[in-house]
């Protein structure tokens, strides 16, 4: 597969608040997104996803390292060769950046007059982007008369005006409520798959990578720290930030302030085993867990699904004596991933069993 962006390198420093202070916003990145894939750039506020989004379709220009895309080496493009490019790659954005005195048919022209396009022809694209994202009977109305998802329909349709191979999305679903959002998320899909468009999602949404993307990018401090296909990284983050994220959004595994809770609850050990082929898993730990002196509970947890398979954690409060216990901790490990949870001490991993992705 060839990458349609790809950096190298990449940097970009930004003047600080004090005196000749900088802030590296992206720190030598190197990163590939592939053709066809739908990536999603995730990590904590101020982590850097904005400003290496913004350097592919040149809103932002590198203080070091390369950017390329489509083939071409953005770095010393003139402003007539980013226009050129800028047709490549369309945008939408978290509070949409429509025209609020154009209508919604006028906003998505925008683009094609900018393209040089005759009205005749602007007429008949516009029409069948708003046909496409749905919201064809809304072509006379001004932003002002449309919900957040509308606007951001008439957002979609005006980043997809001149057919794009690139699609950016800051943010572009956080101002809407989850039904919405769902929505807006199908029809990224669709684009994908019907257009082939390539698509790269800032997010701080997990829920929104975990069901739309192919890909994920972990970034903290301006790095990239983490990056892979959604399940490997989801079921086996190496890196502390990206654990506190995929746990925190999941909610699959107790929080601080909940395991707390358990413990004054539940007196036996807890332990919680990480859920990665489903069926197969939880017959074994099944299997198991009926063999020993030890009564098992579960008192937290779930099973979703991740890229169409099984994904989850469930937490156990195993009671029984200490050597029974660390027995049946052992057989699991065999099995599943399984860490012993104690509140303040973080968690140990105390195993990795067959469960294991990576
Ligand atoms: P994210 O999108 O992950 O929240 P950003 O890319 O917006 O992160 O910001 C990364 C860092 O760069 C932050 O510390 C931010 O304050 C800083 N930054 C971003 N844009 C600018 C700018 N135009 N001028 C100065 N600092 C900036």
């Amino acid at each position: 597969m060839t990458p349609v962006i790809s950096f190298r390198g990449i940097s970009k420093e930004f003047a600080g608040n004090g005196r000749n202070t900088v802030v590296k916003a992206v720190d030598s990145v190197d990163l590939d997104v592939e053709q066809g894939t739908i990536m999603g750039i995730i990590g904590y506020s101020g982590a850097g996803k904005s400003t290496l989004v913004r350097l592919v379709n040149g809103l932002e220009a590198p203080t070091g390292g390369s950017v390329v895309v489509n083939g071409k080496d953005l770095s010393g493009l003139r402003e007539k060769d980013l226009r050129v490019l800028r047709a490549d790659v369309g945008m939408i954005f978290q509070q949409f950046n429509l025209f609020n005195s154009r209508t919604a048919a006028g906003n998505v022209a925008y683009p094609l007059k900018l393209a040089g396009w005759p009205a005749q022809r602007r007429r008949a694209r516009v029409a069948e982007l708003l046909d496409f994202v749905g919201i064809a009977e809304k072509a006379r109305q001004y932003p002002s008369q449309l919900s957040g998802g509308q606007k951001q329909r008439v957002g979609i349709a005006r980043a997809l005006a001149t057919s794009p191979t690139i699609l950016l999305a800051d943010e572009a679903t956080s101002a809407l409520d989850p039904e919405t959002t769902r929505d807006v998320l199908a029809l990224l899909k669709k684009i994908n798959r019907e257009l082939g468009t390539t698509i790269v999602v800032i997010t701080h949404e997990m829920e929104v990578v975990s069901s739309l993307c192919d890909r994920v990018a972990v970034m903290e401090d301006g790095r990239v720290i983490e990056h892979g296909p959604i399940y490997d990284v989801f079921a086996n983050p190496q890196q502390p930030a990206t654990r506190r994220l995929v746990h925190s959004a999941l909610h699959d595994r107790p929080t601080e302030e909940t395991l707390r809770r358990l413990r004054r609850q539940f007196t036996g050990r807890i332990v919680a085993v990480a859920i990665r082929d489903g069926g197969a898993t939880l017959a074994a730990l099944a299997a198991k867990l009926d063999q020993h002196q030890v009564r098992a509970t579960i008192i937290y947890g779930g099973i979703g699904e991740l890229a169409d398979k099984p994904f989850g954690s469930i937490t156990y409060e195993l009671a029984g004596d200490d050597t029974s216990v660390d027995a049946v901790i052992a057989e699991l490990a065999e099995v599943a991933t399984v860490e012993e949870l104690n509140p303040g001490a973080g968690s140990e991993v105390l195993a990795q069993g067959a469960g294991g992705v990576r």
